[in-house]
């Protein structure tokens, strides 16, 4: 899922500062599933703004909507109605979903309430751990299903580097944290699958150039036939 993190409410503040009438626009998606961006969120944030704005003597009508996706054109839609009412919307939705939303309404300013983090696992309660980079070319079958480029502090597609120690990556020291070394992981992972041969593969290294823009999928099956 994707992962992201509630902006400190007075930088939102500080955002929607010369406006009268704001949309907070929720997700149902990601952003609910870890509490950042649904429509108890949605609540949160309009009752902060509100109180702190009145308690500034400015008062701010703050309109609040959740809809079951922002990276989708036909729940955008649903949005119509209030965005022509407000002077900007404040979206709790992901990266993807604010700029989603922003092209479908291009004249109403749109302002990011969340700090969209990373594609990441709940590996427990109010905690999520990052497992893909969504690099568009998945090496999981090398790799014995550990990702080397989100496990691996240096995304090192050959691996290990040599630092580790005792399982841990060498950048658990400067920080202070005990991080599991992504390529011990994938050791383990692969002795126990009895793989260990896939160690001594060398994995080509990616073509990063993003030479034609944004990436892009097109599922042909799905789309319509317009001739
Ligand atoms: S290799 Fe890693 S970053 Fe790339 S798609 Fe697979 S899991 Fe995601
Ligand atoms: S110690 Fe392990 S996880 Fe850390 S950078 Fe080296 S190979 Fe990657």
């Amino acid at each position: 899922m994707i992962v992201a993190e509630g902006k400190p409410v007075e930088k939102i503040l500080e955002m929607i500062a010369p406006y009268k009438k704001v949309l907070i626009a929720g997700c149902r998606g990601c952003v609910t599933v870890c509490l950042t961006g649904g429509e108890k969120e949605v609540g949160i944030l309009a009752s902060q703004i509100r109180m702190a704005r009145s308690k500034d003597g400015n008062a701010l009508e703050v309109l609040e909507q959740t809809e079951e996706r922002q990276c989708d054109a036909e729940y955008n839609a649903k949005f119509l109605e209030n965005v022509g009412k407000v002077d900007a919307i404040v979206s709790l939705a992901c990266g993807i979903g604010i700029q989603y939303l922003g092209e479908k309404y291009p004249l109403t300013p749109i302002y990011p309430g969340v700090n969209t983090l990373m594609l990441g696992a709940n590996i427990d309660v109010g905690r999520w751990e990052e497992r893909c980079f969504a690099c568009g070319d998945c090496v999981l079958d090398k790799t014995g299903g550990i990702c080397p480029i989100a496990r691996c502090s240096k995304s090192l597609l050959n691996g290990p580097c040599g630092g580790s120690q005792f399982g841990k990556c060498e950048v658990s020291a400067p920080v202070k944290e005990d991080i599991p070394c992504g390529w011990q992981l994938i050791y383990d992972r692969l002795s126990a699958l009895g793989q260990l041969d896939k160690m001594s593969e060398i994995i080509p290294a990616k073509n990063w150039l993003r030479a034609k823009g944004p990436r892009t999928y097109v599922r042909e099956d799905l789309t319509l036939d317009r001739s």
